[in-house]
């Protein structure tokens, strides 16, 4: 192995390279996620994290309605 070559390497490993979302892992730039476990993984929380919203959302709403009703029979 040359020494250029070695150069190359390590500009291929550490040239532009971005982190895996998910686990943190270095990996091409060109990829939003290390492997398709970590996709698999994303996937799920996103659709967590909007089920979640949609419920804070639902609950926010029925406060207000709650607040509105007291103002409405107390006033
Ligand atoms: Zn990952």
């Amino acid at each position: 192995m040359s020494q250029s070559s070695w150069k190359d390497q390590i500009k291929k490993q550490w040239g532009p390279h971005s982190h895996c979302p998910i686990c943190g892992k270095a990996m091409p730039s060109d990829k939003q996620f290390c492997s398709q476990s970590c996709r698999d993984n994303y996937v799920i929380s996103e659709k967590k994290q909007k089920k979640k919203g949609r419920y804070q959302m639902i609950f926010l709403f029925g406060m207000m309605a709650v607040m509105f009703l007291f103002l409405f029979i107390l006033g």
